[in-house]
């Protein structure tokens, strides 16, 4: 892989497959491979943004995408009346593994709070 290259890139070009719920020109989302709760979908930029701390004034209308994508998955996805859980994790303590910002769709199960 190219320094700097994520998994989620090669998910982006469709080098490697996955389980896709939603596509547009900006954004992609799939079923998360280790699903945390019995709905677990990714949406991440196609753009590859590492995190939230490289995203600029220039990613504002980006962000903002991603989350409306994220509400309209859960829509599709028949989630909406029941509740669920957007998530970022930033940098290594906060949990992020993938090095291309993603926001993870929680949903199916009781979550608690604080988040572990
Ligand atoms: P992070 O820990 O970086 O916030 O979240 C990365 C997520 O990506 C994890 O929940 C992990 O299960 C998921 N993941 C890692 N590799 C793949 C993959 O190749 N395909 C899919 N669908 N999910 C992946």
């Amino acid at each position: 892989m190219a320094e700097g290259e994520t998994i989620f890139a090669k998910i982006v070009r469709g080098e490697i497959p996955c389980d896709k719920v939603y596509e547009d020109e900006r954004a992609v989302a799939f079923r998360d491979i280790h699903p945390a709760a019995p709905s677990h979908i990714l949406v991440i930029p196609k753009e590859p943004l590492p995190s939230l701390l490289e995203a600029g004034p220039e990613h504002e209308a980006l962000l903002g995408h991603l989350l409306v994508v994220a509400t309209e998955v859960v829509r599709l996805e028949g989630l909406a009346e029941q509740g669920f859980r957007v998530v970022v994790n930033n940098g290594k303590s906060a949990g992020q593994e993938v090095m291309h910002l993603h926001l993870h769709v929680l949903a199916g199960r009781p979550m608690g709070w604080p988040p572990g």
